[in-house]
Parts: C-alpha cells; sequence; structure tokens
C-alpha cells in the first residue's frame, strides 16, 4: 500500500467542508481501501487524484483510487475504435485494478472473454444494487453492452437526453433576403444560392460560405436529403438498421443520389471549399467573422453564439432549422444522442478487491454519486436550490465553457462508468437551444439507432481483416466525388464491386450474425 499523505490532507479537508458526506452512509470499507486505476481520455490523458470530485468520492467511500495510467500521452485512435493506450496497457502485462478509457467496449469484449477482465454480472446482481435497478429498468442496454459469451465487462457512460445535433441557420440573413425557412432540398438549394449571390453580410463581397462544417462528416450527413443515410449512430461511418438487418450507408443508392449532390452543390460553391482541411475552429472563424450561413451542429454550443456574438454583429440570429423534407418527403434528423457510449471502465482480472470495486461502480449509480459525476462538488461548483443541484452563478459565468470546467474538477468524466443527468446541461443551455430542441421534439424527427454488436471469435476476425480497409476505401471515394475527381455515377457499379471483391459480403454476414444473437427475441 502506498502511503496515503496528500490524499488524507486533501480528504480530511473536504469532509470537514462538506457536512453532507459526514454520515458516512456511503462507505464501502471501514479502512481506506486503495485501487490503481488507468484512465485514458483524449480530454483527460491521465488520472488525476486531486481532482475535487475525485477528493469527495473518497471522502464518501473510502475508496482510493490511486493513479497507473500507461501511454498517457497517446491520443485516442478515432479510426480503429481501441485506444493505443489500452493496448499499451496491455502490452506490458499489467491490468490495474479499474479500466477506465474512451472507446473501451469493443476492448473489453474482446479481451473479457479471453480472462483479462471480470464478467460483471453476477457481481452486480450480488452487491449492486443502483446499477441492477438500472440495467432491471433499461434492458435493451445490458444487451448491447454484453459481449459475444453474454457477460458484461463494463460499465458505461450514458448519456442523457435525446437531441445532439441539429441544422442552424442565419435566420436573419433569410429576412434579409426576403426569404422563408427551406422545408424542402429544393427550397434549400435556393436559400444556399441566395447566400451565395445575395451579399446577405452586406459588405459588398461575394465572399458567403453557404454551408459549413467544423466536421466534415457533417456535410455527408447531408446525404439524408436525398434519402440516403450516412451513419445509424453517434459514431460517423457506422453501419444502420433497416428492416431487421445490418447495411453499410455508403453501399446504398440513396447514398449515391447524396453524393452526386453534394459534389453538384460543392461545384456551384455551396459548400465550404475547404471543409475537408479548415478543421474544429471553422464554426468560431465562420460565424464570427459574419461568413457562415448554415451548418449542422450541436444544440447547446452552437445556439451559444447568438449570445457571443450579439454585440459584435448586429441582427445576428443563427437558430435551429427543422430538417428540410428530403426529395421523397422525409424530415430525419439522423444524429441524436445514444443512450450508451463504447466509453466507461471495467474491473481488471488480477483485482483483489472486486466485490468493493462493483460497490464502488454501484455508489456512481446512486443519488449522491450520480449527483457528483455530473455536477462536481456541492458548495463548489453547485448547491442545492429547491432540492435541486444548481450550478452556482459563478461557475456559470466563467469564461471557460462549463463542460471544459466540469473536466477540470473531475465531473463528466467519460472514461467513468456513470449516467448523466440532462439537468447539467439544460442549466446552461440558452433559449435558443431550448427553443430549438422544442421545435425538433414537436416534428419528431429522430430515427431509431444502431447500438453496436459484440463478435465472437470468428467474427471479430472477419471484421478485423476487412473493415478498416473498406471504411478507408469509401471515405478516399467519397471525397474524391465530392472534390469532383470523378463522378459517382459513373464509377458506381466499379465501386460496388471492388467493396465486395475487400469482403464487404463477409463483413455484412458476420456483423448480422453478431446483431441478431443479441438482439434476436
Ligand atoms: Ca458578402
Amino acid at each position: 500500500m502506498r502511503k496515503l499523505t496528500l490524499t488524507s490532507a486533501l480528504l480530511a479537508g473536504t469532509a470537514m467542508a462538506s457536512p453532507a458526506f459526514a454520515d458516512g452512509h456511503l462507505l464501502i470499507v471501514d479502512e481506506p481501501l486503495e485501487l490503481t486505476i488507468q484512465m485514458n481520455h483524449v480530454r483527460y490523458p491521465t488520472y488525476m487524484e486531486d481532482w475535487p470530485v475525485e477528493v469527495a468520492a473518497r471522502a464518501m467511500t473510502n475508496i482510493h483510487l490511486v493513479d497507473d495510467t500507461v501511454g498517457a500521452n497517446m491520443r485516442t485512435d478515432e479510426n480503429t475504435g481501441k485506444t493505443e493506450a489500452l493496448n499499451l496497457m496491455l502490452a506490458g502485462g499489467v491490468i490495474p485494478d479499474i479500466v477506465g478509457s474512451s472507446r473501451i467496449k469493443d476492448f473489453v469484449n474482446q479481451y473479457g472473454p479471453e480472462g483479462a477482465f471480470v464478467p460483471l454480472n453476477d457481481l452486480i446482481a450480488e452487491h449492486a444494487p443502483n446499477l441492477q435497478a438500472f440495467f432491471d429498468e433499461r434492458p435493451e442496454i445490458a444487451s448491447a453492452i454484453s459481449a459475444a459469451d453474454g457477460n458484461m465487462y463494463y460499465i458505461p457512460y450514458l448519456p442523457d437526453g435525446k437531441y445532439g445535433r441539429a441544422y442552424f441557420i442565419r435566420t436573419d440573413w433569410l429576412e434579409q433576403l426576403g426569404l422563408e425557412r427551406p422545408e424542402t432540398v429544393e427550397e434549400l438549394e435556393a436559400v444556399l444560392i441566395a447566400f451565395r449571390d445575395g451579399d446577405p453580410n452586406g459588405n459588398g463581397q461575394a465572399d458567403e460560405v453557404p454551408y459549413f462544417a467544423r466536421q466534415w462528416p457533417e456535410l455527408i450527413r447531408l446525404v439524408t436529403l436525398w434519402d440516403g443515410r450516412s451513419s445509424g449512430s453517434d459514431t460517423y461511418h457506422d453501419f444502420y438498421v433497416e428492416g431487421d438487418q445490418l447495411v453499410h450507408p455508403y453501399a446504398q443508392e440513396g447514398y449515391r443520389e447524396g453524393i452526386a449532390n453534394l459534389a453538384r452543390w460543392y461545384e456551384m460553391g455551396l459548400v465550404d471549399a475547404e471543409v475537408f482541411t479548415r478543421g474544429s475552429s471553422t464554426r468560431d472563424y465562420l460565424l464570427g467573422e459574419n461568413l457562415g450561413g448554415m451548418t449542422h451542429d450541436w444544440f447547446a454550443s452552437t445556439s451559444g453564439y447568438n449570445t457571443t456574438l450579439a454585440g459584435e454583429i448586429e441582427g445576428f440570429a443563427f437558430e435551429a432549422l427543422a430538417p428540410p423534407a428530403s426529395v421523397s418527403g422525409v424530415r430525419m434528423e439522423e444524429h441524436r444522442r445514444i443512450p450508451i457510449k463504447p466509453d466507461g471502465w471495467a474491473i481488471g482480472a488480477s483485482n483483489e478487491h472486486q466485490i468493493e470495486t462493483i460497490k464502488y461502480f454501484d455508489f456512481w449509480f446512486t443519488e449522491e454519486g450520480r449527483r457528483l459525476a455530473n455536477f462536481g462538488v456541492e458548495g463548489q461548483q453547485y448547491t442545492m436550490v429547491d432540492g435541486e443541484a444548481t450550478f452556482t452563478e459563478e461557475f456559470l459565468t466563467n469564461d471557460e465553457p462549463v463542460n471544459k470546467q466540469l473536466y477540470r474538477v473531475g465531473a463528466q468524466l467519460q472514461a467513468r462508468g456513470y449516467y448523466q443527468d440532462y439537468r447539467y446541461e439544460a442549466q446552461w443551455s440558452n433559449e435558443f437551444a431550448l427553443e430549438g430542441i422544442a421545435l425538433y421534439d414537436e416534428g419528431d424527427y429522430l430515427v431509431d439507432q444502431f447500438l453496436g454488436v459484440a463478435f465472437n471469435a470468428d467474427e471479430q476476425r472477419v471484421y478485423d481483416r476487412t473493415f478498416s480497409s473498406i471504411r478507408d476505401y469509401m471515405l478516399e471515394r467519397q471525397q474524391g466525388w465530392i472534390l469532383g475527381n470523378s463522378d459517382v455515377n459513373e464509377d458506381w457499379d466499379a465501386y460496388i464491386a471492388t467493396l465486395n471483391d475487400m469482403g464487404y459480403q463477409e463483413l455484412l454476414e458476420v456483423m448480422n450474425s453478431a446483431y441478431s444473437r443479441q438482439y434476436g427475441e
């Protein structure tokens, strides 16, 4: 055991300052118990023992997590869906007591059945009443996270709230040009042309960028306007469920039609010429410079520009737009919050305190633990007002975004298994976001999501052999078509033949065998 020096000092200070912890009803062990943890996420590459949330959790539970993170300097690899840090940890031969990471699902579902992680089902049933109650109420979530052997190997981060991204458009530009909000894809095209030609920012130059996206797949999202799909989940380029079968969106006719039209829009200058390269500052830059007309992005953060730019751009209004009807009349919002993320935490097989650890996981599903994970520490980030955790005015008016402040104190950590509470976000969503959400709610535009599959070893081999090269090929062709290097309609038959040569049909077979095992009956 490591000596408890700094930790004990912090613990004592916090416990005294926060009488809410004092009664000890959440204590898991009488004497402090140390457990090692690997925690790696792109936003916080290592576990910090002095995060105020962790200090409070220690005081409440007597479980002391000790950082043992390997590969903290590695960035998560978005392409493979596994983190390099996890692979490094495994290669090192020592798995800490707890492993928390983004994209941990596929990793534990592969290595758990091989003995590297502890199956959680029995531990939950016997020692984790709050987790058990959650899974009893949401059995589809238990199905979705289970490995091919039927066991759960991680406790996920569970987002709350349905809505994620939406269309946003400069409604003051529409007014300026005497246009209505576009209701169909044809009307949308006319609006984007007017943004291009009508000088809505009034500087006498044709410098407007009609449609932009800080994440370029949000351009591909527009294929839904031609009845294509860009993804079946909140992960870009994912499979989707059609009827009772999984298919890949980038091998469908509607996608071909959509890409042909997006290539046309790109050539017409209706889409940001730099959409593939401009990157994450796109939205800040194009809105701040009064150049961008429309995008598809998150409700809360996008609505925020109405406040931050109000004093800088006269009349600035960037408001949610209901999804325009597609060529066949379908209004679809393809993106939504997924109820389960592949992020969360697991128990390493050599953990000698598995019962205490599952109780610790359960703590974060108690009322107090969930509040701590969502809002931070009482008296620091929030106070209780009429029985509700309410962020302090000081916290909400800080210059730093709320999410970033929360990460910095150890709250809203997605490498922890916890259940998000949407009320944390509603408190800093401005009126534009709440109005937009109401608009989307009224129209009921969301579609069902594919929640992922867990492969057995044979299926995994086929997936590993085929998917990443198939996806790379799909994306390379996709970008080439948009940029006008070649024509999607002329290339289509050869493209499909190449996908089949690369194993697309075999890939579909294993996706669907895993899918029917996991969700059938
Ligand atoms: Ca202009």
